[in-house]
């Protein structure tokens, strides 16, 4: 708009010149050719267009004409009355809403709605259309400008019914106070739910879609949506608040976008983005929303949960000291992990990454710890598989399953671990020890990466946008183990990073290194060699674990990292000597009694004291001159041996996790009279 259109409406509206006023000044112009092109003329005296327009037009557009006319900007005469009519529409001007209803709005009714509106939106035209419509049931539904006001029939039982839900949800999963839902209760709550009825007031904002494609859609109208709000579209789908831009908003789908085109409509729920959490969920399976896929029936869960939290801050946490035990006895000696940290498991394809998180899990049977397993664009079978295998060890009692298969939505392999994190979170809110597996993060950037994309976000490195890091940041800074005050409970995350042929220094998996509290390093060629769990002893680490590790597992496993290093370097530096001195020989040898000690098949867990005893024998010489083949059944021998010869000493390692001299003396003796 030039400065001299925006002069001419300036001067209309200190005129006090209507948006009807224009409207009709325009018509009479429009009617009839003749005056137009007299005004329009430069050339037409400026006498005899006053004459005109003292004759054509009434007193309040006079002046505007005339000082167009002298101005001799006549010609654009039409041009400024239509922006000011925009002017006044926008500004000062009228509303338009729908209000459709069942039975008729009575007079006061109609102008105290118009009065609402005018009140809500500042506007002093209010224009009501009313249209009938039978199916609301009773009461109206009132549409204006961005928002939808319901206060109709139908609505009301719809929001009763979810609330009586909820309420009798609450009574069966006990999490109620009251442990019997009587006949009495039942009629308070409805009476209470009649009572409320006609207060009952749906308050919507909403828009409507602009363009939909692959999941994403952009939308136009809902101004005051907030980032990471729940929407929901008008078949019913939902959708996540992922983008804000200055007109419109990008929404992701979490769901088919089947019904949906250009002009449907998107209504806020107010909410942000969660899943409902409770101990239903136990023995479950679910998908990112929290709805189940086991074909088990509804899931009464009790409390509803934002799946993106603030993570605990400093002062709210306590250091890590209690060992989340893996059963695995590389790790539980070499890398001991601590309830509350972060322990990323790391390797190539098919290096056994998932049995260790399932072998942990599956440990924690009688150890009070809840496990969520969290699988992301992993094959459905693959997930059926561990599912499986999870019941026959008896783990699912404990456990919640959520996954995202590779052939869900990205959305929902996005939000997948968020949701898994939240469901964990409501377990540790309520004091409990929880262990959560994310695998795998890899699939879940990549997620994220199409996503993003496909919200037009630009590319960074590898095409991930530049928040991926903060991505899984947010997600592992979740995990921590909270003081006292707080419950005490904890989180403990085994994060998984699949890498590309041994890699670790590509951009996720250096990401995750650098968020986590160490990592097991798992590598192929030690895999498909035979040495199952196929960790590297040089590249793994684990940084706080060794202040939950219990004495009597540090006691024997100190050296244990170092003999192992010396060992491969000494086997790759006498690869091809022929003539070996004694000294490297026993080296050599104990070298690969560790090595067999420590493979150990799948959903084999190894309690505590077994651990203790097989590395206290390791280290003091009892396996020494074992043949490599037959340590696994020696072994075997000297655990039952000792069993019979010192009776009781197990449950003293397990309840005082400690190696007294007393203890020590005792497997000695027990260990000395064992031949084998
Ligand atoms: P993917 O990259 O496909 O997710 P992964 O790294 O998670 O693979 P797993 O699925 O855990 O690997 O294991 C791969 C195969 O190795 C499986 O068939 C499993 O049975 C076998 N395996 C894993 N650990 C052991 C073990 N300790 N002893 C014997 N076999 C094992
Ligand atoms: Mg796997």
């Amino acid at each position: 708009m030039t400065d001299i259109v925006k002069d001419y409406l300036r001067f209309l509206t200190d005129q006090g010149i209507t948006q009807k006023t224009a409207e009709k000044t325009k018509q009479w112009l429009l009617a009839s050719d003749d005056i137009l092109s007299t005004l329009a003329n430069p050339l037409t005296d400026i006498e005899k267009k006053r004459n005109v327009i003292n004759q054509v037009f009434p007193k309040e557009i006079r002046q505007f004409m005339i000082n167009v006319c002298i101005d001799g900007n006549a010609d654009r005469l039409l041009d400024i009355l239509e922006d000011y009519i925009e002017y006044c529409i926008e500004r000062l001007g009228s509303i338009r809403a729908v209000c459709r209803y069942v039975t008729p709005l009575t007079k006061t009714q109609q102008d105290e709605l118009k009065r609402f509106i005018a009140e809500k939106f500042k506007k002093t035209d209010v224009e009501i259309e009313y249209r009938h419509d039978s199916e609301l049931l009773g009461g109206f539904v009132l549409n204006v400008g961005d928002f939808e006001y319901d206060r109709s029939y139908s609505t009301g039982l719809k929001m009763m019914h979810e609330s009586l839900k909820h309420q009798t949800a609450k009574h069966q999963t006990g999490d109620n106070t009251a442990n019997d839902f009587t006949q009495s209760d039942i009629i308070s709550v409805l009476k209470g739910e009649v009572e409320d009825f006609d207060r009952k007031f749906a308050e919507t904002e909403t828009g409507h879609i602009t363009r939909l494609g692959d999941g994403i859609a952009r939308v136009h109208g809902i101004n005051h949506v907030m980032y990471g709000e729940l929407v929901e579209f008008e078949n019913g789908v939902r959708g996540i608040v992922q983008d804000i831009e200055k007109k419109t908003v990008g929404v992701v789908l979490l769901g088919d976008d089947r019904g949906l085109t250009e002009g449907s409509s998107v209504t806020r729920t107010g909410k942000r983005a969660g899943v409902g959490v409770g101990s239903a969920l136990l023995g479950r399976v679910v998908d990112a929303l929290g709805a189940p896929i086991d074909g088990q029936g509804e899931i009464h869960t009790t409390h509803y949960f934002p799946i993106e939290r603030e993570a605990p801050g400093v002062i709210d946490r306590k250091s890590v000291s209690v060992p989340l035990q893996t059963g695995i006895l590389a790790i539980d000696s070499m890398f001991p992990i601590g309830r509350g940290q972060r322990e990323l498991i790391i390797g190539d394809r098919q290096t056994g990454k998932t049995s260790i998180a399932i072998d942990t899990i599956i440990n924690q049977k009688n150890q009070n710890v809840i496990c969520v397993y969290v699988a992301i664009g992993q094959k459905s079978s693959t997930v059926a598989q561990v599912v499986n295998n999870l019941k026959k060890h008896g783990a699912m009692d404990y456990t919640v399953v959520v996954s995202a298969s590779a052939s869900d939505p990205a959305p929902f392999q996005y939000i997948a671990p968020y949701s898994g994190t939240a469901m964990a979170e409501y377990f540790m809110s309520k004091g409990r020890d929880v262990l959560i597996v994310y695998d795998d993060l890899s699939k879940h950037a990549v997620a994220y990466r199409a996503m993003s994309l496909l919200l037009h976000r630009p590319p960074g490195r590898e095409a991930y946008p530049g928040d991926v890091f903060y991505l899984h940041s947010r997600l592992l800074e979740r995990s921590s183990r909270l003081d006292d005050e707080h419950g005490g409970g904890s989180l403990t995350a085994l994060p998984i990073i699949e890498t590309l042929a041994g890699d670790v220094s590509a951009y996720i998996p250096t990401n995750v290194i650098s968020i986590t509290d160490g990592q097991i390093f798992l590598e192929s060629e030690l895999f498909f060699s035979g040495v199952r769990p196929a960790v590297n002893v040089g590249l793994s680490v684990s940084r706080v674990g060794g202040a939950a590790q219990t004495k009597a597992m540090k006691k024997v496993s100190g050296t244990l990292r170092i003999d192992l290093a010396q060992f491969r370097e000494m086997e790759i530096f006498t690869q091809f000597s022929s003539e070996l001195d004694q000294a490297t020989t026993d080296l050599l040898d104990h070298g690969h009694m560790l090595m067999e000690l420590l493979k150990q098949p799948l959903y084999n867990p190894q309690s505590h004291h077994r651990q203790v005893v097989l590395l206290y024998a390791a280290t003091h010489g009892y396996l020494k001159g074992v043949p490599v083949k037959k340590v696994k059944a020696y072994c075997e021998g000297l655990m039952n041996h000792v069993a019979i010869h010192a009776s009781g000493i197990f449950e003293e390692i397990d309840n005082t996790k400690m190696l007294t001299d007393e203890i020590c003396a005792r497997l000695d003796s027990a260990m000395s009279s064992y031949k084998g």
